[in-house]
């Protein structure tokens, strides 16, 4: 067996179960060792069956006294059972609908297994319990715990993990002089310890090397990619095109200073023989599309195509309108791709896409599909860039050859980090506001006080303003106590909002019923919108002015700035209402922030001290960044090493050329199969 054997050979795994691994992403025995824990059991704190409270989640030792026959419920569920003891205490294992759960457990067998407690009464019973181990294997006391799928057991992931490490020993992959540099362990010692440790310190020692060395691969791909650009250059060299002043002329307003030397850089970069990489950040309403519209129009007036990618179709379909608007007197082919297009309309569209015939198109992520094509695309805008990942990014420039990229975002990102995520990028900033702006009312409220609130909005609908409404969750959770859009929305048309109209939007609701939604509540018919944060970025209805946010205490600060910058869009003044569990002093802490401050930049920071970078930046859930160890902020002292081993390696003189500097990366990489495994 190597590492690139095929998992079906695998002892114990079978075509069967390799075909539930293979949904995983693990095709071969590297994939396997590849697959990290998402976190660990410490199962040398065992319970007594007595001491369990109600709705804890424990670790139990037991055995099997018998296992009960099947039970059809009235509620067409069905009941299995197992009764365990632990010493002479009895107690029950339950599963609904999972009657394959209990044929891992034999009579008389002794296991440790972990599930949630339930008592009633004097009985006490283990709902869905799980096997962490048979007590027979060896007596490791930190058991690794896997993001599985389709029915394959943490217990059995963890059997076939450590038979193959059993068999196999993983050759060394990093410079021998980093290792000893930083004294790090081996390669094949990393490995065994990420999956099975020996002790918590052999742990922290292996995380500590592969998170050094996922960042060092990170590192080495955006420098490379840097550098990369910066050697070709043979981007279009757009002019300065003279219908610029006719426009700058019938702007609705002037644009702000900020605005202005950005529009300036940006054309700056257009002219060059470069391709333009650039990133814009500017807070929430600091006035960013209009900077992408001057620029994509200069880009038309050159005789090539823009486009502009946004993260939602809400996004996209607004800025397709403010670009028609804006752009109306050039009679200019200006269309929209996005989910909702009808197939007959996407037909037509690539097709003048690719005949060259549109001149400026705005899209979704529909608008990267491989089977999009242009005639000859000049630049690329892509809005809200934190909602997508360098691979994205890398993925819609290859439409073209050397064409300009913008991406602009409202999420502050501190230098330091900018750097290192977006070390390819050049920046630009919009540091201020269109003028007149007024400063948006924040304020928390108890959750208990809603309806004081409620009547708030209701007044402020009254005189002819509309009010959004935000919550976590589209559908109820019962267990959660959290409001959901549903819920909420059939309470406010029964109670409060019974005479106004109220429209209710999601993101996985039909594209067309959104849309329709979105079009009423703009031309002002819908008053109360009540949404998860598929409003989060970019909405503009200037009438709105009252932004009320259910379990605040649920969203990241740098959320809740963006979720704010949906009012105070237009002459009203504007509210911003917190509802929370405010009796807690850590959420009210947090939510003084954004009281106090109405500055992204710092909340932004001060986010970061208690949120992992990924959360802040939606990285983590997308994967999009690659890092599956490492966390940028929590292991920024790493990254900082990793970087500058990175800079060192690509101007040392081993690595003289593209070819060698593409063979040392692909040495160190731990391949990138086990990326996508969603
Ligand atoms: P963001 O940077 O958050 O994407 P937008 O581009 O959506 O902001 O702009 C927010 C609002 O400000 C829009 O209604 C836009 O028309 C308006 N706006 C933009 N620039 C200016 C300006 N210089 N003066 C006045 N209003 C502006
Ligand atoms: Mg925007």
């Amino acid at each position: 067996m190597d590492t690139y054997s095929d998992i079906k050979y695998v002892k114990g795994v079978g075509p069967k179960m390799a075909e539930s691994l293979n949904k995983c992403g693990i095709f071969n025995v590297l994939d396997l060792l590849l697959y990290f824990p998402r976190d660990y059991e410490n199962i040398s704190v065992r319970k007594s069956i007595l001491e369990c409270a109600k709705a804890e989640k424990v670790i139990i030792e037991c055995t099997v006294l018998s296992v009960l026959g099947d039970i059809r419920l009235k509620n067409n569920k069905t009941l299995s059972t197992i009764i365990f003891c632990q010493g002479d205490n009895e107690f029950k294992g339950k599963w609904f609908n999972q009657t394959y759960a209990k044929n891992s457990f034999k009579i008389s067998s002794k296991y440790l297994i972990t599930g949630k407690v339930d008592k009633f009464k004097e009985e006490i019973t283990i709902m869905n319990p799980k096997i962490v181990k048979n007590t027979s294997m060896d007596e490791n006391e930190i058991i690794a715990t896997y993001p599985l799928k389709n029915n394959i057991t943490n217990n059995f992931f963890n059997k076939i993990i450590s038979d193959v490490l059993c068999n196999i020993i993983i050759t060394e992959n990093l410079p021998k002089g980093i290792i000893e540099k930083y004294s790090f362990c081996s390669l094949n010692d990393a490995i065994r310890s990420i999956h099975s440790p020996k002790s918590l310190e052999l742990l922290n020692e292996a995380k500590r090397r592969l998170k050094f060395q996922e960042l060092f691969t990170y590192s080495l791909k955006i420098l490379m990619l840097k550098e990369f650009i910066k050697s070709h250059n043979n981007g279009i060299q757009f002019k300065m095109a003279k219908e610029l002043t006719t426009l700058k002329a019938i702007l609705p307003y002037n644009l702000t200073k900020a605005q202005s030397k950005v529009v300036r850089e940006i054309l700056i970069d257009q002219k060059k023989d470069i391709g333009m990489n650039r990133l814009l950040q500017g807070d929430v309403g600091s006035g960013k599309t209009i900077v992408a519209i001057i620029t994509m129009f200069n880009v038309v007036k050159n005789g090539y195509q823009a486009a502009m990618m946004a993260p939602t179709e809400i996004l996209a379909k607004q800025h397709y309108e403010e670009i028609k608007n804006i752009l109306k007197e050039f009679s200019l082919n200006i269309q929209i791709l996005s989910g909702s297009t009808t197939a007959k309309n996407k037909q037509l569209i690539k097709q003048d896409l690719k005949s060259g015939t549109i001149d400026i198109i705005v899209g979704t992520h529909a608008l990267i599909e491989d089977n999009v094509e242009f005639q000859n695309l000049g630049m690329i805008v892509t809005d809200e860039q934190h909602r997508f990942g360098v691979s994205q990014r890398n993925r819609f420039s290859n439409k073209g050859k050397n064409i300009d990229i913008l991406v602009m975002t409202a999420t502050p990102i501190p230098r330091t980090l900018s750097l290192y995520l977006y070390g390819d990028l050049d920046v630009s900033i919009i540091d201020e506001l269109p003028p007149g702006r007024q400063k948006i009312d924040t304020s928390y409220e108890s959750m208990d006080n809603s309806s004081k609130v409620y009547g708030f909005a209701l007044e402020q609908i009254n005189k002819g303003r509309q009010v959004y409404i935000v919550c976590p969750l589209v559908e109820e959770n019962e267990e959660m106590k959290l409001s959901s859009v549903a819920m909420l929305y059939e309470k406010l048309k029964k109670d409060q909002f019974k005479y106004i109209e109220v429209g209710m939007v999601y993101g996985k609701m039909p594209s067309k019923l959104k849309n329709e939604i979105m079009d009423k509540f703009k031309a002002g018919e819908i008053k109360a919108l009540v949404s998860t944060t598929v409003i989060e970025v970019g909405v503009n209805v200037p009438n709105a002015t009252v932004m009320i946010i259910e379990n605040a205490e649920r969203f990241g600060l740098a959320q809740l700035h963006q979720l704010r910058g949906r009012v105070g869009r237009g002459e009203h003044k504007s509210y911003c209402i917190l509802l929370a569990n405010i009796k807690n002093n850590i959420v009210r802490k947090r939510l003084g922030i954004l009281i106090k401050s109405n500055d992204g930049f710092f909340i932004a920071e001060e986010d970061l001290k208690t949120r992992g970078a990924g959360e802040l930046f939606g990285i983590r859930q997308h994967g999009e960044s690659g890092l599956i160890l490492s966390d940028v902020i929590d292991d920024i002292s790493i990254l900082k090493l990793a970087n500058s081993e990175a800079k060192r390696l690509i101007q040392s003189d081993d690595a003289c050329d593209v070819m060698v500097k593409n063979e040392i990366l692909q040495k160190i990489e731990l391949t990138s199969s086990y990326i996508c495994f969603n």
